[in-house]
C-alpha cells in the first residue's frame, strides 16, 4: 500500500492504474475507521482493481469547530486498517493541500441538502458536495463506494454524480451494526458507558416506525409518535428530528409507497444519526 499525500502524486498512481487498465474503486472517508467503513472496503477490494480510500477530515463540512477540533484522528491505526484490507493507495492529503486557498466555488445541493440534517446543520452538505466533487476530479474514481448509514449523503452525492455528469458509480453499502443494533460510526467513541448503552434505542425506535408501517399503519405521523414514544423511555437522548420520507427524499404524510425513517439524536454532546428503509406491508 502507498500512502499519498500529494495530490501530484496521487495522480501518477492514478496514471498508471489506467495504463496497466485497472478499474478504480474510491472509498471516501474522514478516518478513525472502523467496520463500517471495512465493509465499503471490502466491497471496492472485490469489484475493483485498483482500491483508493482517502482520508481528508472536511473542515468546510463541520457546522460546529468543536465537533471538528473532537473529530477522532488516528492515522497509524487508520493506515495499518487499511494495509490489512488489501487497499492499493491511501491518499491521506493535509488541509493546505486540498485548500491551498480559501474556497470560494461550492457545490450546491438546494432542497434535498436543505432538508432533515440539512436544516439543523446549515452548510454541512454544500461541505461534504464540494470536498466529494474535488475527490472525483482528482482520483477519477470509476465506482465510489458511500454507507447507506448517511442516506441522505448518499443522496445528495447521487444527484451531484448525475448533474455534473461525473463519470463514476456510486454504489450503496448497507449499514454495518453492533450486535445491539447501534449503526457503528466514529462519534460512538465519544460516548461514556452509560450513555452508550443507552445510544442503541435510536435503532429499536425506528424498528418500531418500520414494523408499524409494515403492519399497515399509513399516517406518518402516527409512526413518528410511536418512535418518539420509543425514544421517551430513554431520558439521555434529546430526538433531533424523525422523518419519514420517500424515494425522492420529500417528507411524506400520507404512506403510499416503501419509504425510509431518518432520525438524529443527541446523546449529552454526541450527535448520532440512523435510518432504516421501511417497506410498506402487502395490505
Ligand atoms: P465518514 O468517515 O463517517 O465520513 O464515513 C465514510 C463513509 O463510510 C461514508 O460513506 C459513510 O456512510 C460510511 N459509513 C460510516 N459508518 C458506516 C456504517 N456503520 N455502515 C456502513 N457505512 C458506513
Amino acid at each position: 500500500m502507498e500512502v499519498a499525500t500529494s495530490i501530484s502524486r496521487l495522480r501518477e498512481l492514478i496514471r498508471d492504474a489506467r495504463r496497466r487498465k485497472l478499474s478504480i474503486g474510491c472509498v471516501p472517508t474522514m478516518g478513525a475507521l472502523h467496520c463500517g467503513h471495512g465493509a465499503l472496503i471490502e466491497r471496492a477490494r472485490a469489484e475493483c482493481g485498483l482500491v483508493v480510500v482517502t482520508i481528508f477530515v472536511n473542515p468546510i463540512q463541520f457546522d460546529r469547530k468543536d465537533d471538528y477540533e473532537q473529530y477522532a484522528r488516528d492515522f497509524e491505526a487508520d493506515s495499518a486498517f487499511c494495509r490489512q484490507r488489501g487497499v492499493d493507495v491511501l491518499f491521506a492529503p493535509s488541509e493546505a493541500e486540498m485548500y491551498p486557498q480559501p474556497a470560494r466555488t461550492f457545490v450546491e445541493a438546494p432542497g434535498l441538502g436543505d432538508r432533515l440534517c440539512g436544516a439543523f446543520r446549515p452548510g454541512h452538505f454544500r461541505g461534504v458536495a464540494t470536498v466529494v466533487a474535488k475527490l472525483f476530479n482528482i482520483v477519477q474514481p470509476d465506482v465510489a463506494y458511500f454507507g447507506e448509514k448517511d442516506a441522505q449523503q448518499l443522496a445528495i452525492i447521487r444527484q451531484m454524480a448525475a448533474d455534473l455528469n461525473f463519470p463514476v458509480s456510486i454504489a450503496a453499502v448497507p449499514t454495518v451494526r453492533e450486535e445491539d443494533g447501534l449503526a457503528v460510526s466514529s462519534r460512538n467513541r465519544r460516548l461514556s458507558a452509560e450513555q452508550r448503552r443507552a445510544a442503541p434505542v435510536l435503532f429499536r425506535a425506528l424498528c418500531e416506525g418500520r414494523r408499524l408501517i409494515a403492519g399497515g399503519e399509513r399516517d406518518a405521523s402516527k409512526v413518528k409518535t410511536a418512535i418518539c414514544r420509543v425514544l421517551a423511555a430513554e431520558p439521555a437522548i434529546r430526538l433531533e428530528y424523525a422523518e419519514i420520507v420517500d424515494s425522492h427524499f420529500k417528507p411524506v404524510h400520507h404512506i403510499e409507497s416503501d419509504v425510509r425513517i431518518l432520525a438524529a439524536a443527541w446523546i449529552g454532546s454526541t450527535r448520532l444519526i440512523d435510518n432504516l428503509a421501511a417497506p410498506v406491508g402487502d395490505r
